[in-house]
């Protein structure tokens, strides 16, 4: 009787995540934040996914105005707070500048300058010289700038085991299980591939793009589909001995970001072949090595690529030593990702998908280009 007690008190304190990935790793945080034990299953040995291919960018700028605004605002606060806590994360409050090439590409900048947000996404429209007064690397031709003051950085490869050693060292229990994959799902439990059992009163399955694996089973398929999966091209460089002070954007960002659907949008010109094929936009972030990571590409239609396209790296390094007015130190580094994100194509479309799959099990995914920013307010929102 005494034992089956025990049981259940700790069985009602006990969270398992599947997932090693940041929305995975967010949640840990979360769960521990209100006191439960986290136990959080990963099937790699280290994490592979979207969480360690991307740029790091804490990126507020861009989002549409309402939820998504609301949703990065609160993470970015939530990312600085973590970050003064867990310095391995890397945040630092870098800001961005999104770089005009032209007078039409700065027209837009303007419009976006003069939204009623402005001030809470941290805009303010500068001249070239007042851009290189704030990053004085950028050396290129241009019209003018956007800084976004609110945007950050942190340091992808580093992110999930700082947070994983912050947690180790947490109030309540803390276990993470490499290599473990998640075969099995039912209420308030999960197996994995050695057949062993994890029970919790809650479990988070934050599988990533992983839509026909463990998960897929609770996705529907074709036009229904709540997500979908999108593919991105990225490079890194050697180190710049320079520092690059702020986050980087070009024109071409300006089509992809919702903040900038503003009437100025409609006289952009068309853009180069390749990178329209590739839908490229550059994105330029410097990490705490001196290194610069370069995107980035989409790719909708699946199958996939399995190689990366030179064509789209020669298009985005062009664009980079367009803005620093000189050559970017060798490529050194090459890789495509992959994320989940909500399926555009449907009305109800939210900023990510939860679901409740079983009693007590509750999928999380989706979050698309914004997962690393909005990852810290997802998970609190699982938790409210
Ligand atoms: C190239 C690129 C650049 C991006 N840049 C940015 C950016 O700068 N800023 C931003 O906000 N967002 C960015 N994003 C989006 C962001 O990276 C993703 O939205 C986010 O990382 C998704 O996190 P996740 O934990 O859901 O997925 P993942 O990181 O993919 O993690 C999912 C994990 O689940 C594991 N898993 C799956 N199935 C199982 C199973 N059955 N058992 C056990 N484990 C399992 C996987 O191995 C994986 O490690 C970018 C994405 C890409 C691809």
């Amino acid at each position: 009787m005494k034992m089956t007690i025990l049981v259940a008190v700790a069985s009602r304190q006990r969270v398992v995540i599947v997932g090693g990935g940041v929305l995975g790793t967010m949640h840990a945080f979360a769960a521990q934040r209100r006191g439960f034990e986290v136990v959080q299953l990963e099937r790699e040995a280290e994490a592979r996914g979207a969480s360690v291919r991307n740029f790091g960018l804490v990126w507020v700028s861009g989002r549409r105005a309402g939820p998504e605004l609301e949703l990065a605002l609160q993470a970015r606060q939530l990312w600085e707070e973590l970050g003064a806590a867990v310095p391995g994360l890397g945040f630092r409050a870098a800001g961005s500048l999104t770089i005009a090439a032209d007078e039409v590409e700065l027209g837009l900048l303007k419009e976006a300058a003069a939204r009623p947000d402005a001030d809470r996404r941290g805009f303010e429209l500068l001249d070239p010289g007042a851009v290189r007064t704030i990053n004085p690397a950028l050396r290129g031709d241009f019209a003018g700038g956007l800084y976004g003051r609110l945007d950050g950085i942190v340091e992808p490869r580093q992110v999930l085991p700082a947070l994983r050693g912050y947690l180790a060292a947490g109030p309540a229990a803390y276990q993470w299980l490499p290599g473990r994959e998640v075969t099995e799902v039912t209420a308030g439990a999960v197996r994995d591939h050695t057949g062993a059992w994890h029970h919790g009163d809650l479990v988070v399955l934050c599988t990533g793009a992983a839509h026909t694996g463990v998960a897929g089973r609770y996705l529907a398929r074709g036009q229904a589909a709540p997500v979908r999966r999108v593919r991105l091209q990225m490079m890194q460089t050697a180190p710049l001995p320079e520092k690059i002070t702020t986050a980087l954007a070009d024109g071409d960002s300006l089509r992809y970001y919702p903040a900038y659907e503003l009437p100025g949008r409609a006289q952009l010109a068309p853009q180069p072949a390749a990178a329209a094929r590739a839908r490229a936009q550059l994105l330029l972030v410097q990490r705490a090595d001196g290194g610069l990571t370069v995107g980035d590409t989409h790719e909708y239609a699946e199958p996939f690529a399995f190689d990366v396209d030179e064509d789209a790296y020669d298009h985005l390094r062009a664009r980079a030593e367009t803005l620093l007015g000189g050559p970017v130190p060798r490529i050194q580094r090459r890789w495509a990702g992959v994320y989940s994100e909500v399926n555009p194509a449907l009305a109800s479309a939210a900023l990510y998908h939860r679901s409740e799959v079983e009693p007590g099990v509750v999928l999380v995914t989706g979050p698309g280009g914004r997962g690393m920013t909005c990852s810290p307010a997802i998970a609190m929102e699982t938790f409210h």
